[in-house]
């Protein structure tokens, strides 16, 4: 372990970090700081919530003089890293006399001139928005000495690659250029052939950073039960703050919508609001009026809120990347942080890959019980009761109320009947599961009827890997096949099988989709035919 005091840095920087509470270097600023501190080109990758900005902050703050101009320039995809990175870096200069600007589109540019007129020593903008002042001639980069791009694989996501080339064509080619990022997409390494100097690269693999701080489990959950499942999973977590993520912009306004009729203090985030629609949801969630934020993951870019608890992965990422990110928006600041993912039983294959890249296995957890969800719920009821007395707040209000029903029950009687109305605006799961029916299996089996047989080469074999694999069972639970020329009978455990009824249904055998129903009952004489 290092200490800040070990870094060749002025003591007003040292003074200024140990202010921000920070105790020591977090693992990219211990490996990164010293490299940028010789002068040479970096690139730093860690994932989201490593503390990236104070491990180029701390050196480019350490660099500016009180000249009266732009020295640093730092690019970052979104209007809120630009703000959240000018509020960082401007504790980082507490005890030096240097302006930090952000400048980003839908703030008034003339107010952004007037800022930039009066002397400032580091802006930190939007890739447009900097463009849009270079234009005007309202900025002028010729004597800055350090480029930083922040975030530069959501910059690329977003399609600032061409703009980013226009900015950085126009600074002095004698800069020092920073790079950060997450993850190293190969569009950022060309961007880094063509205009850095010999980078040196710096990374913190994930192993190192994720496991410790955030943990994460996995549910696996039926896509016709998926929102029952996750109101239980909320239901049993103690959760302070938590993201939800969806796929798409309907996802986020459907799911808002389920949990809102449901009671929970939830509010959405898509890429459609408008800035103040955005900012007023953000104060929500900051302020903590609002338990759960619904996003997409373009809107959640930026969001850096210490205090959530949970990242909640109602729909599955799309990829390894986005995993990554997901979890990064928890655990921060050295919090303890959860990440639960959502799987059905066809999104099985893919969290396979997004573990295998990720190099970390992801453990599966059952979902909590009806049971257990009680359990936790009357737990919560004990301690609310505790807490309104405790607090003895606008309760005389009732006073008149509690005479008159004591005057006529039981206290044990009445307390009962006020939990019972309390209750009954609780939620209620449907579990709506699937029925079978009868399908002609054996004991405790369900038997299903596949479209496809000895004509795409199914084999008792292909089909036992592939629904072990979707499913997590060992192939020996499943039960008698019977593989004809156009279609197949398999026989699985009643317990899984609408998890296997949910993965086969459009999974790919040899090649061939395959459909998949629930047999009807054999007659009892082809079943002896059968066995002869
Ligand atoms: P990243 O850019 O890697 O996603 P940030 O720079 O936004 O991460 O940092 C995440 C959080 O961690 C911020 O709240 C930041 O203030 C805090 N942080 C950064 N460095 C340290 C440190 N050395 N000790 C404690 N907290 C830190
Ligand atoms: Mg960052």
């Amino acid at each position: 372990m290092s200490y800040f005091d070990d870094f060749q840095v002025s003591e007003t920087i040292k003074k200024a970090i140990k202010d921000m509470g920070f105790e020591a270097p977090s693992p990219i600023q211990e490996k990164v700081i010293p490299v940028i501190l010789e002068g040479v080109d970096v690139i730093g990758q860690a994932q989201t919530g490593t503390g990236k900005t104070a491990a180029f902050g701390i050196p480019v703050i350490d660099k500016i003089t009180e000249d009266p101009y732009v020295q640093s320039l730092i690019l970052t995809p979104t209007r809120e890293l630009a703000i959240q990175v000018a509020g960082e870096l401007q504790k980082l200069s507490k005890y030096k006399r240097i302006v930090t600007l952000p400048i980003y589109g839908g703030q008034s540019i003339g107010h952004q001139i007037r800022a930039l007129k009066q002397g400032v020593h580091v802006v930190i903008g939007t890739p447009g928005r900097v463009i849009d002042h270079l234009r005007r001639k309202t900025l002028h980069l010729d004597k800055v000495h350090t480029v930083v791009l922040d975030e530069a694989d959501e910059m690329l996501d977003m399609g600032f690659v061409e703009d980013i080339e226009s900015i950085l064509k126009q600074v002095n080619t004698e800069r020092q250029t920073l790079l950060f990022s997450a993850t190293m997409p190969p569009a950022i390494k060309k961007l880094s052939y063509k205009y850095m100097n010999k980078p040196r690269v710096v990374s913190i693999n994930k192993g190192e950073v994720t496991a410790p701080l955030i943990d994460q489990v996995y549910y696996k959950v039926l896509e016709r039960n998926k929102l029952d499942s996750l109101c239980r999973i909320i239901d049993s977590e103690e959760i302070e703050l938590g993201i939800l993520f969806c796929r798409t912009k309907k996802g986020v306004a459907e799911l808002t919508e389920a949990l809102q009729a449901r009671g929970y203090m939830a509010d959405g985030l898509h890429g459609d609001l408008t800035q103040s629609q955005r900012d007023s949801v953000m104060k929500k969630f900051r302020e903590n009026s609002i338990e759960f934020l619904v996003a997409t993951d373009v809107a959640a870019r930026g969001i850096d809120v210490d205090n959530v608890s949970h990242v909640i992965n109602f729909d599955i990422p799309q990829d390894p990347e986005s995993y990554v990110h997901r979890i990064g928006r928890t655990g921060r600041a050295g919090r303890k942080g959860l990440a639960l993912t959502l799987v059905t039983p066809r999104e099985m294959k893919h969290l396979r890959s997004i573990e295998t890249e990720i190099k970390m296995s992801i453990p599966s957890q059952n979902l909590p019980t009806i049971e257990e969800v009680v359990e936790k719920q009357q737990e919560s009821w004990k301690k609310q009761i505790s807490n309104t007395i405790e607090e003895n707040k606008e309760l005389e209000l009732y006073d008149q109320l509690v005479k008159d029903v004591v005057a006529q029950h039981e206290p044990e009687q009445i307390i009962r009947a006020l939990m019972k109305i309390a209750f009954s605006n609780d939620n209620t799961y449907e579990d709506d599961t699937y029925n079978f029916g009868e399908t002609g299996g054996a004991k405790g089996m369900v038997r299903f009827f596949i479209n496809v047989g000895r004509n795409v080469n199914m084999s008792p074999k292909i089909l036992i890997e592939e629904i072990s694999e979707l499913v997590g069972i060992p192939g020996k639970a499943i039960g008698r096949i019977d593989i004809f020329d156009k279609f197949t009978f398999v026989e699985v455990p009643e317990d899984v099988a609408p998890f296997v009824y949910e993965a086969l249904r459009y999974s790919k055998i040899n090649g061939a989709r395959v459909n998949l129903e629930p047999a009807k009952p054999r007659p009892k004489r082809e079943r002896n035919k059968q066995q002869s």
